[in-house]
């Protein structure tokens, strides 16, 4: 079948990936002159595997005054006069219960445990790929009693998932990680899950674009699909120029312009961006870093080596589409990171960079068929783009083989 694939983020070249693998003969069109045009170019970086609780929690409703009014909160709240945010909002809210929580965190661990098995499978397979992948294994630091104590039963639940994780006190945390050794008095403790993985996002899909061209994928760059629609058969059509290009099925992987383009067809998804910042730092051989990926839970910031750079990446806005920055929200993150590594800032200047996280309330991709015969979703996947990419796009190619979904299909289907 010819499928045609609507951005070339991680999320669009991995089902492409597995979709020529199926045998599909495959196009991938994007607005960009090259791939990763958007928010797989600077994310954190992190295969975050057993990390995947969603944002929508059962402590948030109590945090909603703070990121109103605070202009150094991890997540901050602008209003506007906009319908989608505001659903979006309610939508968030409602899910911030224990119990949605605990079911998606069990679903999102399903799916990133796949994600990870077809990540190594995929390494194994294409030895050409190269995009600083190394299993750094996560520690992720908390400096109140209390959180540290939630993390603990965070960890009790998610054992009986499957992760292996372990508590540590804040002396074992800096013997661990010694380049956090002056924060080690306002350590309560953390949460070391050695089977984590850290990556460059950007470089995985340059990496894969090369595999896919060698495939005989035609990558489209500069294509901006301008609209779709039905024809007289009642399929959809992507029309670039005014006009349909020729396909007989379409993927919709447009990250956070996802919401935009399905409007026409009056399909509605839940995908609102969460604007996020990045640093990335070129290290010197002396410089003390972080050799393990670290994330400072209260600070929601999470810091990643990706070869001889340093990725720091945090904040949460939800204040629309705009990609601008801000520069007090930046100066929150070079704070926080001078607090966190005091002897990194300074002699270096960082790179910045700001993302817009294409986000649903729950925290659950959509990925899988809609109404239309031919028109497929892979979009919604937050927080956790690169983690979910490989396990979401063979769900999707798996589909689209067989049009009947399993268990673990349904539950990510537009529907849900
Ligand atoms: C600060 C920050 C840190 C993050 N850290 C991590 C992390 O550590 N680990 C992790 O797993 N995830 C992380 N994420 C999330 C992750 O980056 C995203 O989930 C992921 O990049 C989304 O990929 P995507 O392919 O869906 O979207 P994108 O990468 O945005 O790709 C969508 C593509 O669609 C194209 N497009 C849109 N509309 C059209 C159109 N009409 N016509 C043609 N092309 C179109 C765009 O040009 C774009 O190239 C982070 C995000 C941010 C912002």
């Amino acid at each position: 079948m010819r499928i045609l694939i609507v951005g070339a983020g991680v999320i669009g070249l991995s089902s492409a990936y597995y979709l020529s693998r199926a045998g599909h003969d495959v196009t991938v069109a994007d607005r960009h002159g090259d791939v990763a045009g958007e928010t797989s170019s600077g994310n954190g970086g992190q295969l975050s595997y057993s990390y995947v609780a969603p944002l929508a929690g059962p402590g948030v409703v109590s945090k909603l005054p703070r990121w109103l009014t605070r202009r150094d909160s991890p997540v901050r709240l602008r209003p506007k006069l906009s319908l989608e945010q505001w659903r979006w909002c309610f939508e968030f809210l409602s899910a911030c219960t224990r119990e949605r929580s605990e079911l998606t965190t069990r679903s999102l661990l399903s799916l990133s445990f796949l994600s990870r098995t077809l990540m190594h499978e995929l390494i194994d397979t294409e030895p050409t790929l190269d995009f600083d992948f190394v299993r750094s294994g996560k520690l992720v630091v908390h400096r109140d009693a209390n959180a540290m104590q939630n993390a603990v039963s965070l960890l009790e639940f998610q054992r009986a998932l499957g992760c292996e994780q372990q508590a540590l006190s804040a002396d074992a945390c800096v013997e661990l990680e010694p380049a956090l050794s002056h924060i080690k008095p306002l350590l309560a403790g953390g949460i070391h899950t050695p089977s984590e993985e850290t990556a460059d996002c950007l470089r995985f899909c340059e990496g894969l674009a090369a595999v896919l061209r060698e495939r005989g994928v035609r990558l489209l760059m500069n294509t901006p699909i301008d609209t779709l629609r039905l024809n007289a058969n009642g399929d959809v059509e992507a029309l670039q120029n005014g006009a349909p290009l020729a396909t007989d099925h379409i993927v919709v992987a447009s990250g956070a312009g996802a919401a935009h383009l399905l409007k026409a067809l009056h399909i509605r998804v839940p995908v609102y961006p969460l604007k996020g910042y990045s640093l990335t730092f070129d290290l010197q051989p002396e410089t003390v870093a972080p050799r393990l990926s670290v994330t400072d839970f209260s600070r929601k910031v999470v810091y990643a080596r990706l070869g001889d750079r340093l990725r720091v990446a945090g904040i949460a806005d939800i204040e629309g589409y705009s990609l601008e920055a801000d520069p007090i929200r930046l100066g929150t993150l070079h704070t926080e990171t001078a607090a966190l590594l005091p002897h990194l800032t300074g002699s270096i200047t960082a790179r910045e960079w700001t993302g817009l996280r294409p986000a649903t309330p729950r925290g659950t991709p959509i990925v899988g068929p809609t109404r239309y015969r031919n028109l497929w979703l892979n979009v919604g996947h937050g927080a956790l783009g690169f983690t979910l990419a490989t396990g979401s796009a063979a769900l999707l190619a798996d589909w689209l083989a067989s049009s009947t979904g399993h268990e673990l299909r349904r539950t990510f289907a537009l529907a849900n």
